[in-house]
């Protein structure tokens, strides 16, 4: 691990992630500020390229966790953690979107606790993404590593490319959901799961 990379993430953060140069990140941050015509030689941004380097790498490495999963003693109704805060960035132009994501699934014969929900739609937060991408794939892992009877993932977030760039108004929401097994097909169980997570949305 390079000195830079140490400062950036201390034992407790995140792990170094493959690719990332942070000094080479420092230099191209450099030049393409210079070449949008901003004067880096002015004191008040000398440490800009550096934290802008640091700001990208740190909102493109996941945070890794443990997903450990128990086995269920007989609960067979929805698991929903609503209003999970997220942030990520969209692969389009840099620039953040914001919002919540309501997680849930029907058990099958393990279950995970509630706080690793939150943690799975970081996981895949902490990337490039669009936000379609992110909520299917958040619906994925849950299916991968909890083989539930269904899973149900729906994300609302701003655009902030959009709400910059006059497509939208600011304040508009994207809203996108996965709907898989017993969440898509059983009506009850779908009413149900989007009921619970409605409430956020107005
Ligand atoms: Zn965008």
């Amino acid at each position: 691990m390079t000195e830079a990379l140490a400062r950036l993430h201390p034992v407790t953060g995140p792990a170094p992630r493959a690719g990332l140069d942070l000094a080479a990140a420092q230099r191209a941050a450099r030049d393409l500020l210079t070449a949008l015509g901003v004067d880096l030689a002015d004191e008040r941004l000398r440490e800009t390229p550096r934290r802008m380097a640091g700001m990208y790498a740190e909102l493109l490495t996941p945070v890794p966790f443990t997903p450990t999963t128990f086995p269920n003693d007989g609960y067979d109704e929805l698991v929903v953690a609503t209003g999970i805060p997220f942030h990520s960035l969209c692969e389009h132009h840099l620039l953040p979107f914001v919002g919540v994501a309501h997680v849930g699934y029907l058990p099958g014969e393990r279950i995970i606790g509630l706080s690793k929900l939150a943690r799975v739609v970081e996981l895949f937060a902490r990337s490039l993404q669009v936000q379609e991408r992110l909520t299917t794939q958040v619906a994925a892992w849950l299916d991968e590593h909890l083989a539930p009877q269904g899973v149900g993932v729906v994300l609302e977030a701003e655009h902030v490319c959009m709400s910059l760039r006059g497509v939208q108004k600011p304040g508009a929401r994207s809203v996108t959901s996965a709907l898989h097994g017993r969440l898509r097909d059983d009506p009850r169980t779908r009413q149900e799961f989007l009921s619970l997570t409605g409430g956020s949305r107005v």
